[in-house]
């Protein structure tokens, strides 16, 4: 048995896995937005919720919207961020009486896909969300690799590779600086890109239903958005070389990423051929969750 949670910036949820990784137990619920103690709390009582025919011991794995800095024990790089800047692990840890591990979103997703889901029987598996955010993770047989600053995989706050002029220097970050992959690639500028194009209102998914249906600015605006993903991933693919990229997030269902990155991303991979896989996720949303409760290996979750 395995205790999973996914702490979302709208809702939180909750599961029991078992052994062969079929979940057991759901639960859901809004997200306390702004407020850690509240936050604290609905995570116990959803773990409670869904815990009762599980171990008193059980320990629990949550994916989180952050990471723990190891230079503090505290979070920081979460976009919740009533989270940054509190010790989140010892204070569940406290709370629920239970061992916890914290591991960032996109890292639980990469796990959940290498575990037995699209990545399954591969060394080596970037896991990408593209979404709100643009996120990365890293798992190498079967264990996530996170680093001496715990950002393994963030790949979304690096500059867009090679750049035409009309891409320099870039939109404004977040995080502070100019020109991310992120802000490109995530959901939002893909709506705002399409607001200057006369597609005003569109979601990610209907600008790429438009582009199919043969609608020229559609598919000018999908041509562009899967070359700067190509060139991206070339970036990732030059560095760690993955067995297979899996895909996740809102916009990991347009169908054509899967053809038209491949076709572009051979241009700047520093290869003759290039046979890295791009597929989808198997586990869709429920990929955060079941990876967070990955994070404990069998032998410790009794
Ligand atoms: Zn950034």
């Amino acid at each position: 048995m395995r205790l999973g949670v996914d702490l979302g910036g709208t809702k939180i949820e909750a599961i029991l896995m078992d052994r062969d990784g079929n979940i057991v137990e759901r639960k859901r619920i809004a997200t306390p937005r702004g407020d850690y103690g509240q936050t604290v709390l609905a995570i116990r009582d959803l773990i409670d919720d869904v815990s009762r025919d599980a171990p008193r011991s059980l320990p629990v794995g949550i994916g989180i919207p952050g990471t723990v800095s190891p230079a503090t024990d505290l979070i920081k790089n979460a976009n919740s961020t009533w989270l940054i800047g509190k010790p989140f692990d010892k204070d569940l840890e406290a709370a629920m009486k239970r061992p916890v591990r914290l591991a960032n979103d996109a890292d639980c997703f990469a796990l959940s896909e290498a575990a037995d889901g699209a990545g399954a029987g591969h060394t080596s598996v970037f896991g990408v969300i593209l979404g709100t955010g643009v996120g990365g993770g890293v798992v190498i047989n079967g264990k996530t690799v996170s680093g001496p600053n715990a950002i393994a995989g963030e790949w979304g706050h690096n500059a867009l590779p090679w750049p035409e002029s009309t891409e320099f220097p870039g939109p404004k970050c977040y995080c502070g600086k100019t020109g991310c992959i992120e802000t490109w690639l995530s959901g939002p500028s893909l709506e705002q890109q399409a607001r200057s194009k006369n597609l005003s209102g569109l979601s990610a998914l209907e600008i790429a239903k438009a582009a199919q249906s043969g609608r020229e600015d559609a598919r000018a605006l999908i041509e562009l958005y899967t070359d700067r993903l190509a060139r991206s991933l070339a970036g990732v693919i030059n560095i760690l070389d993955p067995n297979v990229i899996v895909l996740g997030g809102g916009l990991s269902a347009i169908g054509e990423l899967y053809t038209l990155v491949p076709e572009k991303w051979g241009a700047h991979v520093f290869s003759d051929t290039v046979v890295t896989e791009l597929v989808p996720n198997a586990h869709g949303d429920s990929s955060g969750v079941r990876g967070a409760a990955w994070l404990w290996p069998d032998t410790e979750a009794h």
